[in-house]
C-alpha cells in the first residue's frame, strides 16, 4: 500500500506547484490582465460576433493538462471579446459593473489563503473584517448599533434574505400566506418577484402600487390599498420601496412610506441595490431622509461601489430578526458556539461555507480611501445630467423625468414615423457600433432608450462619444427610412 500511496502522492502533488511555476503563471496572467486594462480605452463596450464564444467548447474537461498560454488565448477570444465588456467605461446599459483592480488582489489573497469566513471560530479576523464592513455600511445608512447584515453574492440574494427575514419576523405560517399582502411599486426590481416565489410566498397577494409622474411609488395609493385590504380581512405584511429604480433611478418617497408601514405594522424593506452608495455624495444627503426607518436595506457594492460582480449586501435593523430566520446549530459544529464575540455570517444567511468577500471590498476602500469613491459617484451624477441636458437640446429628442441619480431615459420622435420602431432601430445601431453599450426599456407601454452611468471608468469623453454616435445614427436611420 505504501508504494501506491507514494505513487499517488507524486501525481497529486501536481496540484501544488512550486514557486517557479507559480511565478511563471503569475507573470502570464498579469500580462494578460494588464494588456486588457491598457487597451480598454480603445476596445469595444459590446462585441457582436457569429462565433459568440462557441469555441470555448473545445476546451472541455479532459485527462490531459493544457498550457496556460492556450487557455488565456481562448479566454480572450471566447470570453473577453464576446458580449458586453463590463469593464469598459463605454458600458452604460442595464446597471454597469465595476471591477476595481485592488478587488482582484483581494480575491487573490482570499483564494490563496482560503480563510473560512463563514464562522467566527474558524476565522475570527476574517469575520471581524466583514462585520466591520457591515458596521460601516450600517453607519452610512444611519442604522443603529443593533443592526446586522451580511455580504451576499448580489442584490437578488439580499432581497431574498430580507423577505425571508420578514416572513419569520411576522411568524407567517403556510396557512396565512394567501392573506399576507405584499406591496411593490410597478417599478420594483424583478428579483423581489423571484424572492416571493423562492421563499414559498407565491400565494401571497401582490399589489402593484401605481406611480406618480416621476415614476415613484405613490404613497397615497399605497395607503389606500392597505386600508382596502384590511377592510377585506387581509393582513398587510411587506412593502418594498426602491431607492433608485433600475429603469429610471427614481427614488420612492421613503419618509411617507415609512410612516404608513409603521402605522399599519408592515415590514418595510428598501431596495437600494443601485442607489444606496450615492449616500457617499454629501449633496445628496437630503434624499436619504428616512432611510434608517426601514427594517431592512439591500445594497450592491458590485454596482455603485464599483466592485467586481459577486458582492451584494443585506442590512437588517434588528439583529435578532436575522438570527431568528437563519441561525441553526448542526451537531458537528458544536465547537463553534462559545466564540460569539462577533456574529458569524453562517448564523445570519443561507450560506455556510462562503467566499471571503470582505477582502475584495476592504482592500480597495482602504487603499484608495473614501475620497475618490465620493468623487466618482458625484462625477456620475453630473455626467448623467450633462447627457440629459445635451440630448434634450438635439431636435427631435424627448426625455424622461429629470435624473435623480445617474440613470436617464430618452427617445427620438420622428416626425412622420412610428417612434417605437425608430428607437428600436436606433438602439440596434448603437449596439452594432459597439463603442458604447446602451440598453432599452419599456415604461407604460412606451419604448425608451436608457443610459446608466455607473462604471468608474465612464468619464466625459465617453459621454461626448455617445452623443456623437447617437447623432450620426439618427441621421443614418432617417435617411434610410426616407
Ligand atoms: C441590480 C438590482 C437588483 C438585483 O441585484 P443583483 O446584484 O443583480 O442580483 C435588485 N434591485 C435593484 C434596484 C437593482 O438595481
Amino acid at each position: 500500500m505504501k508504494n501506491r500511496i507514494k505513487e499517488l502522492e507524486k501525481i497529486s502533488k501536481l496540484l501544488d506547484p512550486g514557486v517557479k511555476k507559480r511565478n511563471e503563471w503569475n507573470v502570464e496572467v498579469l500580462d494578460y490582465s494588464n494588456t486588457f486594462i491598457n487597451k480598454l480605452d480603445t476596445s469595444k463596450a459590446f462585441f457582436s460576433s457569429e462565433e459568440n464564444g462557441k469555441n470555448i467548447y473545445n476546451f472541455d474537461i479532459e485527462e490531459q493538462a493544457t498550457a496556460l498560454t492556450s487557455l488565456l488565448d481562448s479566454t480572450k477570444t471566447n470570453i473577453d471579446e464576446v458580449g458586453i465588456n463590463a469593464a469598459s467605461g463605454g458600458h452604460m446599459g442595464y446597471i454597469p459593473g465595476g471591477g476595481l483592480y485592488p478587488s482582484a488582489l483581494g480575491d487573490y489573497i482570499a483564494a490563496v489563503h482560503n480563510r473560512y469566513a463563514g464562522v467566527f471560530f474558524a476565522a475570527p479576523g476574517a469575520v471581524r473584517l466583514e462585520n466591520m464592513l457591515i458596521r460601516w455600511m450600517c453607519r452610512l445608512m444611519g442604522y443603529p448599533n443593533n443592526a446586522a447584515g451580511n455580504l451576499t453574492s448580489g442584490g437578488s440574494i439580499a432581497n431574498l434574505v430580507a423577505l425571508v427575514t420578514a416572513r419569520e419576523a411576522h411568524n407567517l405560517k403556510a396557512r396565512n400566506f394567501d392573506k399576507s399582502v405584499i406591496y411593490l411599486s410597478e417599478q420594483a426590481h424583478h428579483s423581489i418577484l423571484k424572492a416571493i416565489r423562492i421563499s414559498g410566498l407565491s400565494e401571497a397577494p401582490v399589489r402593484f402600487i401605481p406611480l406618480d409622474k416621476k415614476l415613484r411609488l405613490s404613497a397615497n395609493e399605497l395607503e389606500k390599498a392597505i386600508i382596502k385590504d384590511k377592510e377585506d380581512g387581509l393582513t398587510p405584511f411587506f412593502i418594498s420601496a426602491s431607492f433608485g429604480t433600475t429603469n429610471t433611478g427614481a427614488i420612492d418617497p421613503i419618509e411617507s412610506i415609512a410612516k404608513i408601514a409603521k402605522k399599519h405594522k408592515l415590514w418595510f424593506h428598501i431596495d437600494a441595490a443601485y442607489g444606496g452608495f450615492f449616500k457617499l455624495v454629501h449633496k445628496l444627503n437630503s434624499k436619504f431622509k428616512g432611510l434608517q426607518k426601514a427594517d431592512s436595506i439591500t445594497l450592491d457594492p458590485h454596482k455603485t461601489l464599483f466592485l467586481p460582480f459577486g458582492t451584494g449586501t443585506i442590512l437588517v435593523k434588528n439583529k435578532g430578526e436575522l438570527l431568528k430566520a437563519y441561525q441553526y446549530l448542526a451537531d458537528y459544529m458544536q465547537d463553534t458556539i462559545d466564540a460569539d464575540e462577533e456574529i458569524s455570517p453562517a448564523d445570519i444567511s443561507p450560506e455556510q461555507t462562503k467566499h471571503f468577500r470582505g477582502m475584495r471590498m476592504w482592500l480597495p476602500l482602504k487603499l484608495f480611501g473614501l475620497k475618490p469613491f465620493r468623487a466618482a459617484l458625484e462625477e456620475k451624477l453630473y455626467l448623467t445630467q450633462y447627457f440629459y441636458d445635451e440630448i434634450k437640446k438635439i431636435k427631435g429628442f424627448e426625455v424622461g423625468p429629470e435624473p435623480e441619480l445617474s440613470i436617464a431615459i430618452f427617445r427620438y420622435i420622428p416626425t412622420d414615423k412610428n417612434a417605437d420602431s425608430f428607437n428600436k432601430k436606433l438602439i440596434q445601431a448603437i449596439q452594432n457600433d459597439g463603442r458604447i453599450f446602451l440598453s432599452s426599456t419599456t415604461i407604460n407601454g412606451t419604448f425608451w432608450i436608457r443610459i446608466a452611468v455607473v462604471s468608474f471608468r465612464t468619464h466625459l469623453v465617453q459621454i461626448e462619444l455617445l452623443l456623437d454616435i447617437i447623432k450620426a445614427h439618427v441621421r443614418e436611420i432617417s435617411i434610410d427610412l426616407n
